[in-house]
């Protein structure tokens, strides 16, 4: 069918004699990818190119008459990252992991960050004042000091790490199951994780709570990721998800220490596949060298001690902490390619493509341009047979993937990129190519029904790595994997519009004086920073 295309918007018809036609005939048209959690601005993503200089060396992005020069592999410059996305199609990303006190910081190489629309999530499960409002069963209370954050920092969606583990590691410690106590507050990760689900539903926000789990990345932790999805199962709202785990592969791990180490996806898989409350995405390791980071410090001190890498660690005033570590996914380790396994056995073990969406949780798996090589492996039965004859054959005995045919149809795929992300964003203008849209399109040169199938894997490996034609906001960015015309993205926000009170009170800006490095009147990012501020007005229940 035609596209018709007007004002940056899908509409329903234009004027055929004026309109610029691109000819789509034997390709695939999808809207344009997006893409729900990728580390690709902010202080720990810069922290991340100053470790890794050798990072820079070996991928240069050469400047165009058009665009500008950048490198990084594993963490690309901002530009370098823009331009990659919109190759491959994508128009729409997430950064997913920003401290409230480093929103300016991340905002600034957002903005810098060209070709695509993006937003970003507060760290809110370890801050102060809501580890405070919980515990004192303040709901309503935190409800409007998170109403404000959203606001103060630019923020899109509740980011929650390592529920409580966080402020322990403040006092050297972690907690290792959900009824754990952290030092001082006297609160639980159960707690945290039920009181921001709650604020969350109260306030109406567009994503549901976006949780990395406690005990992510150790043996055995696959029964805390159950328990993490269990404990907001009586918060459902009929069929409406109130929790997204992120990079599930990383808290799918059977066993009790790294050598009994194996897939736990089939018992995830198999809770996901009865309930509706619960999203997620893969968080696919790619085997490669890169470059981990995340807000979760104790567990990167524990793969700083595992490898023995460079690291960093930092800890946030009151409200978060982080960890940067390089790492290299190996083929012939028995625990990488059981990890490499698991990311794929859960994407097509789970059969709903609305509820698991593709990420390698960029940089953390892999770099986010390795995703045409997974869109192989889900789609073909012969990709991934090639690969497990190359991997460790420990792992290759106790992978689940021999045992799985199935092979994710081009609708599907559509879904687990970009419709099934847009919508557990609550993105409605994004992930479809109904009339009112935007017109964000992708246009890749691959023809469905003359696909050899046993050539399968490398034909859609080629099309989704450079896409024939980008379109962003009705403009024709990229073109066979060049980019053609630079633009700026928008920066998405929530703007929630509540009857609580969230003015801040002189008790906070007391508390700002006494605890933080940065003062009250500096801390909020006013609208006018953002390059193209687009707020997203959203009314809560209260
Ligand atoms: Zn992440």
């Amino acid at each position: 069918m035609d596209i018709a295309i007007k004002d940056g918007k899908i509409v329903e018809k234009v004027d055929e004699k004026k309109a610029e036609v691109v000819d789509a005939s034997g390709m695939i048209v999808m809207p344009g990818g997006v893409d729900i959690h990728c580390h690709i601005a902010g202080a720990e993503v810069n922290s991340g190119r100053l470790l890794r200089p050798e990072d820079h060396v070996k991928d240069v992005e050469v400047k165009t008459a058009l665009t500008r020069s950048g490198v990084g592999y594993s963490i690309p410059s901002t530009f370098t990252t823009g331009y990659r996305y919109s190759r491959m199609g994508y128009t729409t990303v997430m950064n997913p992991s920003m401290p409230p006190l480093e929103a300016r910081h991340t905002h600034e190489e957002l903005d810098d960050t060209p070709m695509v629309d993006k937003a970003t999530y507060p760290l809110l499960g370890d801050w102060w004042f809501v580890l405070e409002h919980l515990r004192d069963g303040l709901i309503e209370e935190c409800a409007a000091h998170v109403a404000w954050m959203m606001t103060a920092t630019k923020g899109y969606a509740i980011k929650i790490v390592n529920p409580g583990g966080l402020e322990s590691w403040g006092f050297g410690r972690n907690v290792k199951s959900l009824d754990d106590h952290v030092p001082y507050f006297n609160i639980t990760p159960r707690e945290i994780l039920r009181g921001l689900c709650k604020v969350n539903k109260l306030l109406n926000l567009p994503h549901t709570i976006h949780v990395h789990t406690n005990n992510l990345g150790k043996p055995g932790n696959y029964i805390t990721a159950l328990e993490t999805m269990k404990c907001v199962e009586d918060l459902a709202d009929g069929n409406r998800p109130v929790i997204h785990i992120t990079h599930c592969q990383f808290c799918a791990f059977k066993g009790s220490d790294w050598q009994t180490m194996s897939s736990g996806a089939e018992e995830i898989a198999k809770y996901v596949n009865h309930h509706n409350h619960v999203t997620l995405d893969m968080g696919q390791v790619i085997f490669t060298d890169t470059t981990t980071m995340t807000a979760d410090g104790p567990f990167q001190y524990g793969l700083y001690t595992l490898t023995g890498n460079k690291w960093v660690n930092h800890d946030v005033e009151t409200e978060t902490t982080s960890g940067i570590v390089p790492f290299r996914y190996k083929r012939k380790s028995a625990v990488h390619a059981t990890q490499w396994s698991i990311g794929l056995e859960l994407a097509l073990l789970i059969k709903d493509p609305w509820k698991i969406y593709m990420t390698t949780d960029h940089p953390n798996g892999g770099p986010f341009t390795a995703y045409p090589n997974i869109i192989a492996w889900l789609m073909s039965r012969v990709a991934r047979k090639k690969t497990l004859s190359k991997i460790s054959k420990r792992a290759r005995r106790k992978s689940l993937l021999p045992s799985i045919d199935r092979e994710l149809s081009f609708y599907e795929l559509a879904i687990v990129t970009r419709a099934g992300q847009a919508k557990a964003l609550s993105l409605t203008q994004k992930g479809h190519l109904g009339v009112g849209a935007d017109a964000d399109v992708a246009v890749y040169n691959v023809n469905p029904e003359q696909v050899d199938p046993s050539k399968k894997y490398k034909t859609v490996r080629r099309a989704f790595k450079r896409a024939a034609y980008t379109i962003k906001g009705g403009e024709i960015v990229a073109k066979d994997g060049q980019i053609v015309r630079p633009i700026f993205g928008k920066t998405f926000w929530v703007d929630v519009k509540t009857s609580l009170p969230t003015e801040v009170n002189d008790d906070l800006k007391r508390k700002f004086r006494e605890y933080w490095t940065v003062e009250y009147e500096n801390y909020s990012i006013p609208d006018r920073f953002l390059h193209v501020p687009a707020p997203i007005p959203v009314k809560a229940e209260v």
